[in-house]
């Protein structure tokens, strides 16, 4: 029998490892997307969309459809959806995988202000007006509304619905590269850039940009990854090192006679 697993989704990664399982005998894979974009991005795996409710909803959901393994996939800042998964395994035990891409580090040239959330981003950005770059996604906005001095350029997938007052907008998506960046940033006068730091590859050239043109970035650290303690739990970079776990637990599960 295939391993059934269950992909928490909303990363590069994600993406990634859907398509390194797909059409691979030895899994039988799902991924689940809150469906927070218009037009999620394509997958050659079946998906469901939407909440389970909560870590009981997700227990039941594992129990009711058999998986055999959870891998959490999701963005670095769905911390709600990581606390719930783990909470969900300590009640129906089930390997558990985690990926967790590597944070963002600042290089030689970057003018970083880190941050621990978005509350303190806006208010990092200061008294005096200035053009601000937000690319923090279209739910974490509101923070923002209250510094009514600045000039916002808000930069989303979708459009959002609590921009800044007078906030001009972007609708665009990853991956970016850095010369059109920087073409962006001096073309629209930018003179902070305030981020999450997601990490990975696809969004990082905003930084590059901001280190060539000496542009402070606004950097809001991770939430933390909730307590694993006492939990049977692997946590790995990328969605390779995460196909080499499915490959072990679909091993596994096969000499049991699963
Ligand atoms: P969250 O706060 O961690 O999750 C809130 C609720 O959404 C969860 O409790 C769960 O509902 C549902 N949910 C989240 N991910 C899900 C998934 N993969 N499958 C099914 N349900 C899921 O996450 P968020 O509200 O989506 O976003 C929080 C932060 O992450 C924001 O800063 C956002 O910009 C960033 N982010 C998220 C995504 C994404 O795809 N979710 C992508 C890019 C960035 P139930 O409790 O009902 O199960």
């Amino acid at each position: 029998m295939p391993l059934k697993v269950l992909i928490l989704g909303g990363s590069s990664e994600a993406s990634a490892l859907a398509n390194a399982v797909a059409g691979d005998a030895r899994f039988d894979a799902l991924l689940s997307l809150a469906g927070r974009t218009q037009t999620p991005m394509a997958s050659p795996l079946p998906r469901r969309l939407g909440g389970f409710g909560g870590a009981h909803g997700l227990a039941d959901y594992l129990t009711a459809e058999r998986i055999d393994a959870l891998v959490i996939a999701t963005h670095p800042f769905a911390a709600q959806m990581r606390r719930n998964a783990v909470a969900a395994v300590r009640l129906r035990p089930t390997p558990l995988l985690i990926i967790d891409r590597p944070p963002w580090t600042p290089l030689p040239g970057d003018r970083w202000t880190r941050v621990p959330d978005m509350t303190a981003a806006a208010q990092a950005l200061g008294e005096t007006p200035r053009r601000v770059l937000l690319t923090v996604g279209r739910q974490d906005l509101a923070p923002f509304a209250a510094h009514t001095q600045h000039a916002y350029l808000v930069r989303s997938i979708d459009p959002p619905a609590d921009a800044p007052a007078g906030a001009e907008l972007i609708l665009d998506r990853g991956p970016f590269i850095e010369p059109n960046e920087r073409r962006l940033m001096k073309a629209q006068g930018v003179e902070v850039l305030v981020t999450k730091n997601a990490g990975g590859d696809a969004t990082a050239a905003k930084l590059a940009a901001a280190r060539a043109l000496g542009l402070q970035v606004v950097m809001v650290d991770r939430p933390p990854l909730p307590d694993l303690d006492s939990l049977d739990v692997q946590v790995v970079p990328d969605a390779d090192q995460a196909l080499g776990w499915l490959s072990h637990q679909a091993g596994s599960a096969t000499d049991r006679g699963v």
